[in-house]
């Protein structure tokens, strides 16, 4: 498998997949390593993923720049990734032991009771390349803080940054067959749904975590999904700092070249603000800095995939041949590399591609709405359920629209965020099941019931 640098098109290194019977060798060792790391101590656990915290910040350069290479995030981005990587990371260090100790419920009387939680066994952890590390420390921390022993499956778009995590986990003491790497492409992936394993946890589009979802029926074992979105904005006309709000939606918008999850994909502005929102954003859409990755003063580089710049094309042109404005940008830079400008479209409305597909990438359509009602009805005009962002002077404005949203996150005055803290969940097709919060940490084990009589 080539691993490419989207930067220059250039072959970074070429690796050995794994093959159906290596990964089954894999889980074979995992099966077996599994027991005996559940019966260490949570605290010695704990403990393995505490230095493995403190080599994440011991190596950052390599990690950082090993994540550019062969995703195209600019460097700063991948800097960034990596502490948000390491605060999710010590968040599950200081709240785990608290949630996965046994909890009684009755103590005293004939028959006393208690829930014990225990690892689910082996599970899949199949995921997607946008975020790597992020992303990886949701599923396989407090899965390994939990007992389980975890098959990694990076996307065959982060395989560098996979084999960076597997080394330091190894070095921080974690049993080497308790945490593997698979590598290679989707069918690595159907390879794992083929073994008996205790639960898949996938992060990636719909349709994979779909397909992933069907097939892992009939085992009737945990499945987590965390997929796309298409993320809504909506700027009310009780803004007094516009040039703000467009800083910060421009900013939802083109963070990590626009391919996040929660990243924003549609911006709802009511016609009071409309005109002076569209000119600010534009404005600052202009003068960011599309280019090579590795220089500090690179705002966006480049796609991570070749065939998202042609999707995103696409998209482009179907909404200008439904009339759509195209105020600025939205071409194929003339160099190597997969690069696009930043697009800013107005006249956008629901008929157009634009406006109900995941676009995953700096490409945005802007939309005039007269009132809360008709925001209300067009941010909820999307299969998806991620989140979704409402910026107004006034909470309790806001507040009466987030609640009345089918998304598993809603933000006042900010977008684009995840915080450890909170659960992380998308609704409709957005997803299925909750990592990070306490909720991310339980849903790792399951609990056993004990009626203790005598
Ligand atoms: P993808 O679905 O193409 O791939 C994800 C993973 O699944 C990869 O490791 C891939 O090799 C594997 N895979 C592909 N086909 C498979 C199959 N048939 N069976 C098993 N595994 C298979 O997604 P992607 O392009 O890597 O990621 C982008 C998507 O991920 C976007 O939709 C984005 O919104 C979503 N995402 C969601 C979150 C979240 O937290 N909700 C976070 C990051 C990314």
């Amino acid at each position: 498998m080539k691993i490419i640098n989207p930067a220059t098109e250039e072959i970074i290194e070429d690796i050995t997949e794994d093959t159906l019977e290596t990964v089954k060798a894999k889980y074979a060792a995992a099966k077996k390593a599994q027991s005996a790391w559940a019966a260490v101590t949570v605290e010695e656990r704990i403990a393995c993923i505490a230095r493995f915290y403190d080599l994440l910040d011991g190596e950052k350069e390599v990690l950082a720049s090993a994540l550019t290479s062969e995703m195209g995030k600019p460097l700063q981005q991948s800097y960034n990734e990596l502490n948000g990587a390491r605060s999710r990371i010590r968040f599950f260090i200081d709240q785990s032991a608290h949630y996965l100790k046994e909890e009684w419920t009755v103590l005293e009387g004939a028959t006393r009771e208690k829930i014990v939680y225990e690892p689910l066994g082996v599970i899949a952890n199949i995921s997607a390349w946008n975020y790597p590390y992020l992303v990886g420390v949701n599923v396989f921390i407090p899965a390994l803080i939990g007992g389980n022993a975890v098959l990694y499956k990076p996307s065959e778009f982060a395989t560098l940054t996979g084999r960076h995590i597997q080394r330091l986990l190894h070095k921080a003491g974690v049993p080497a067959d308790v945490f593997q790497l698979i590598v290679g492409k989707g069918a690595a992936g159907e390879w794992l749904l083929e073994l008996p394993l205790d639960g898949y946890f996938f992060t990636g589009s719909y349709k994979t975590g779909r397909s992933i979802a069907e097939k892992a029926a009939s085992k009737l074992v945990p499945v987590q999904l965390e997929l796309g979105g298409k993320d809504p904005l909506y700027v009310m006309d009780d803004v007094a700092d516009i040039e703000k709000v467009a800083a910060a939606a421009l900013e939802g918008v083109v963070y990590n070249n626009g391919q996040s999850c929660c990243a924003v994909e549609r911006i709802y502005v009511q016609e009071g603000v409309y005109d002076r929102f569209v000119a600010a954003y534009e404005k600052q859409a202009r003068a960011l800095v599309v280019g090579d990755p590795t220089e500090a003063r690179t705002e966006i580089g480049p796609l991570s995939r070749p065939a998202q710049l042609d999707f995103l094309l696409e998209q482009v042109s179907d909404a200008v041949a439904k009339g759509a404005e195209l105020l600025y940008g939205g071409k194929k830079l003339q160099r190597k590399g997969y690069y696009i400008e930043p697009a800013v479209l107005t006249n956008v409305n629901h008929s157009m591609r634009l406006m109900r597909e995941e676009s995953f990438g700096p490409v945005v359509g802007i939309q005039r709405v007269k009132n809360d009602e008709e925001a209300i009805a067009l941010m909820a005009d999307t299969e998806y359920g991620l989140t979704a962002a409402v910026y107004s002077d006034n909470y309790d404005r806001a507040e009466k629209v987030m609640r009345q949203l089918n998304t598993g996150t809603v933000y006042w005055n900010c977008c684009d965020r995840v915080s450890a803290t909170l659960p992380w969940s998308g609704r409709k097709h957005s997803g299925l099941g909750i990592t990070l919060s306490y909720q991310g940490i339980r849903a790792f084990v399951q609990p056993k019931a004990y009626h203790i009589r005598g």
